[in-house]
């Protein structure tokens, strides 16, 4: 055989789907071409090919909506903060695919020093190349931000890959207290550079628990030229206090280019804070859909401090949460489905300007999640491949089998 006739089939058919593009489109028969959607029609598709040609995908009884993305994921790894062996691992594909995410935006974290930017960008085209779609962004929590070509501009506008720059950290005991001119100059490094290579050159500022909260992000709109839409401030329901203050933030001049960022894998004690809760009370209070938006924090660490700022504990930030929310927002919260997907969409491909992303329409990028009855991930397909089917992962990392075995052999090694 051929390894040409080993290859999945170039056009697929999605059939009779509920199409959320995210707004409401009914039931439809959807036509992939390549790597993008060809075609959505009402009528069936009579193409008269073979199954060789073209693989059809039973979409009946199921909602179809768009590949989900995750602006800020550690997918190098993160953490460190207990310690060298308190370093989380890195992200494997079928994490992310488990998740319905088809797009991500990795970062580094705390540690900026042992994770550097080379090797992120590395791990973004390798996961690329296992068939997602990927971007990153320049520097880490400390200001200076670490760089690859040393300057934040030109990594913007030289390497293909940087879309902005992050994660900054800001009020918190784990950042550089970088002052107010430090981030200016920063977010207008990140401006110009998008300028003059199209791209969103937005910064993801990570928000700790200290008091000063969105001061410097406030303060630079309020006295800069720079728009708040360079600003993507993460982690906002960390604390109710943050919280409320991220709301009365996001409303200001109707929401128009305001955005804040929920953290999906929060370790947040107050259930009202999780995202799902946090999004519904964030409409309530009239913050507009447009300027919320969710992202996982997964493979970061979710360390634990006590009153004192001292390491007690850690976790892993998993980036299914980031779904399980929305779908959480739905049902438990009365959110609408097309309203709420729209945080893990249409707002991060806006702000992050990610043409073909976030949504169906003819020409854009085949990226699209299946969601059965009880909007469970059922189908998920990245650029056209389908990544899982039927509930079942069909595409893994170049070693992640390799890994489950080792791991299955341990397992024998384990006291029953
Ligand atoms: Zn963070």
């Amino acid at each position: 055989m051929s390894l040409a006739a080993a290859r999945p089939a170039v056009l697929k058919i999605i059939e009779g789907a509920e199409v959320f593009a995210p707004e409401p489109m009914g039931v439809k028969n959807v036509l992939i071409a390549g790597d993008r959607i060809a075609c959505i029609q009402s009528e069936p598709f009579a193409l008269g090919l073979g199954a060789d040609v073209v693989e059809i995908v039973d979409g009946r009884g199921k909602r179809l909506v768009p590949g989900f993305i995750d602006g800020h994921v550690h997918i190098l790894g993160g953490g460190g903060e207990g310690g060298y062996a308190s370093r989380t691992p890195e992200i494997m594909l079928s994490d992310i695919i488990m998740g319905g995410v088809t797009t991500v935006v990795g970062c580094l974290g705390t540690d900026g020093i042992t994770r550097t930017m080379a090797n992120l960008v590395a791990k973004a085209r390798g996961l690329e190349a296992e068939g997602i779609t990927t971007r990153i962004y320049t520097g880490a929590y400390q200001v200076p931000v670490p760089t690859l070509t040393g300057s934040v501009m030109d990594d913007i506008v030289l390497i293909d890959k940087v879309v902005g720059v992050g994660e900054v950290a800001l009020s918190d005991h784990r950042s550089s207290q970088p002052t107010f001119e430090e981030i200016a100059r920063i977010t207008a490094a990140a401006r110009v550079g998008g300028m003059l290579s199209g791209k969103a050159g937005v910064v993801n500022v990570h928000l700790g628990d200290g008091e000063r909260m969105l001061s410097i992000i406030e303060r630079i709109i309020a006295e800069t030229e720079i728009p708040a839409r360079h600003f993507v401030p993460t982690h906002v329901n960390r604390n109710s206090r943050l919280f409320r203050a991220a709301a009365a933030y996001a409303k200001q001049d109707g929401g128009r280019g305001r955005y804040i960022d929920l953290t999906s894998s929060s370790a947040a004690d107050d259930p009202g804070l999780s995202c799902g809760a946090a999004l519904k009370s964030l409409l309530e209070a009239g913050v507009p859909i447009g300027s919320i938006s969710f992202s996982s924090d997964g493979q970061g660490s979710l360390p634990v401090f006590s009153q004192a700022n001292e390491y007690i504990g850690l976790g892993v930030g998993k980036v299914d949460t980031l779904f399980d929310e929305v779908r959480k927002a739905v049902r438990d919260h009365g959110v609408p489905l097309q309203e709420a997907i729209r945080v893990i969409t249409t707002t991060p491909a806006g702000y992050l300007k990610l043409p073909g992303k976030g949504v169906i329409q003819a020409g854009a990028d085949a990226d699209l999640v299946l969601l059965d009855a009880g909007l469970g991930i059922h189908t998920v397909m990245a650029m056209g491949q389908i990544m899982m089917g039927e509930g079942e992962i069909k595409r893994f990392g170049t070693f992640e089998r390799d890994m489950l075995d080792a791991l299955e052999k341990k397992k024998t090694f384990l006291k029953k």
